[in-house]
């Protein structure tokens, strides 16, 4: 884990919002016409006592990977945002998750789903869930494989909103549009909505596949 930033400051996270904000919209002009694209802040690089300057600067949603992090966050500063979990989702700690959350981005594994279910009763209303595809195949790395994709989604006992991934870290994000062009398909055919895809690294590809959420993290606080 990486230093936490402790010394954000509110204009400079305003600006890079409305400067990745209008990336975003050119990119989705060009892209499949999908709605506008929604920025989570990914939130794993600040201190709790951060938080109240993204809301200042505009931020309206974010994102959280580790389960006792969101918690104490959720805590301090629940009123501030709509709160999404991005992290792996370890199976006994779906429970400290679920209160919370409008979606869980990061879905991958049948304990996942079985602790969603036992736990059903402490569920937040409205909550939706997305499935972590890996698409590419990679070793070791979370993610749903396409072929399994829809016994899957049979198996979750919450609605799935959609999909997201994570593709391979990459110097030039062209390499990536084939994985969203891939992710979107996959929705497209299941008629799911929501799709997950993008982070600092390669965004404007994302968000020109047809992304409706990019995570960011680094770019937002730069
Ligand atoms: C940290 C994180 C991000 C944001 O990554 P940046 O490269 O900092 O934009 C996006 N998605 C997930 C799942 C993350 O853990």
């Amino acid at each position: 884990m990486a230093q936490l930033i402790s010394d954000l400051s509110v204009e400079r996270v305003r600006g890079n919002l409305a400067r990745i904000a209008g990336e975003l919209t050119a990119a989705a002009a060009r892209g499949p016409g999908r709605p506008a694209v929604e920025v989570l802040a990914a939130v794993k690089y600040l201190s709790s006592a951060e938080l109240p300057k993204l809301a200042e600067a505009g931020v309206r949603v974010v994102g959280e990977n580790r389960a006792q992090e969101l918690e104490a966050k959720v805590a301090e500063h629940g009123p501030l945002f709509e709160w999404d979990f991005i992290g792996q989702l370890q199976s006994r700690r779906v429970r400290l998750i679920v209160p919370h959350v409008r979606l869980i981005h990061s879905v991958a594994s049948d304990s996942a789903l079985r602790e969603l279910e036992r736990h059903s009763a402490l569920v937040r209303p409205g909550l939706r869930i997305l499935i972590e595809v890996n698409l590419a195949g990679e070793q070791g790395k979370a993610g749903v494989a396409p072929g399994e994709l829809d016994a899957f989604i049979a198996r979750s006992p919450v609605p799935v909103a959609g999909l997201m991934t994570m593709p391979p870290l990459v110097d030039d994000p062209e390499r990536n549009r084939r994985w969203f062009a891939a992710l979107r398909e996959l929705a497209d055919e299941r008629g799911l909505e929501q799709l997950s895809m993008g982070t600092s690294q390669d965004y404007v590809v994302a968000a020109e596949e047809g992304a409706t959420i990019v995570r960011i993290g680094t770019k937002l606080y730069a």
